[in-house]
């Protein structure tokens, strides 16, 4: 099994040896539950590092709901067993004093691409984020960090993050794993109930249908009432919000003008589901 490490100093010890062999160091931040998703990023990391640490940190900075915290899954035990055949030489637990030790007052906040989409529903939840991701990269030593496409516009704040912050981390985005019916995996996908389970497929269905119609012309003006109305029908109970966003950047577009982005975000069976896939 996969060393576990629970302490910082510990991280750093073993980190320094690696450092002084030359070695590049590649990190996998997570919030454990793992799945296929983890478990892909974890594999392009052994491919593309000389050691692998996967983190596993439910960052209680990051839920701007105290039930939804309460609930994530947490299972430590089958994350390390998921783990063992990706050759991960230290999956890296911190216990919560060893991110926010008493005291504690810094928060790194980026702009404007944290007031769009989730940063417009999640007050406070990218902030969260931008002030443990810096944390780790430095905890951890690395040169290099996986994160997914999945979660598209996170993948945008750390790059910007990271760049605005001249932290020396390369940070490579990997393709959304999904499951045989197109769900995107998520942690959260575990909460779902039975029925809700097996209508949230639609949503990306729904999404693929408006990126064809968007690929031969059509407006998000046009599409988006009809895809509300289809979400609605298959079972979802709110739509946050759907928009066709700029790939790189994030400006909103109404046509395809440009490489670009549909993302999702919607309720059913009182889980919060997101998705996005390329346009064009
Ligand atoms: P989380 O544990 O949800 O914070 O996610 C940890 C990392 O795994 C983030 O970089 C996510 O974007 C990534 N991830 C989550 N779900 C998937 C998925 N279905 N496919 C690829 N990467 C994913």
């Amino acid at each position: 099994m996969t060393e576990i490490i629970r302490d910082k100093a510990a991280l750093r010890a073993r980190v320094t040896a690696w450092k002084r062999a030359g070695e590049v160091i590649g990190v996998v931040p997570t919030m454990g539950a793992l799945h296929e998703g983890h478990l892909s990023l974890a594999q392009a990391a052994r491919a593309g590092a000389d050691r692998v640490i996967v983190t596993i940190f439910v960052n209680p900075r990051q839920f701007n709901n105290p039930s939804d915290l309460e609930n994530y899954p947490r299972t430590e035990h089958q994350d390390a067993e998921k783990l063992a055949p990706f050759g991960v030489d230290v999956i890296y637990v911190p216990g919560p004093s060893e991110i926010y030790p008493d005291g504690f007052a810094t928060s790194v906040h980026v702009e404007g691409l944290t007031e769009i989409l989730c940063g417009a529903f999640r007050p406070g939840h990218f902030d969260g984020v931008t002030t443990v991701v810096p944390k780790l990269f430095l905890q951890t030593g690395a040169d290099k960090a996986w994160f997914g496409e999945k979660d598209y516009q996170q993948l945008q704040v750390v790059r910007r993050m990271a760049a605005d912050l001249d932290i020396p981390v390369e940070v490579i985005g990997c393709p959304t794993v999904r499951e045989p019916d197109g769900l995107a995996l998520s942690s959260r996908n575990l909460l779902l109930p039975a029925d809700a389970r097996a209508k949230a497929p639609a949503l990306g269905h729904v999404m693929q249908g408006m990126a064809e119609a968007l690929a031969q012309g059509g407006t998000m003006a046009e599409l988006v009432a009809p895809a509300e109305a289809a979400l609605a029908g298959a079972g979802f109970d709110k739509v946050e919000y759907l928009e066709l966003r700029a790939a790189d950047g994030l400006a909103l577009l109404d046509r395809l003008d440009r490489p670009a982005r549909l993302l999702a975000a919607a309720w059913i069976g009182g889980v919060r589901l997101i998705d996005n896939i390329a346009v064009g």
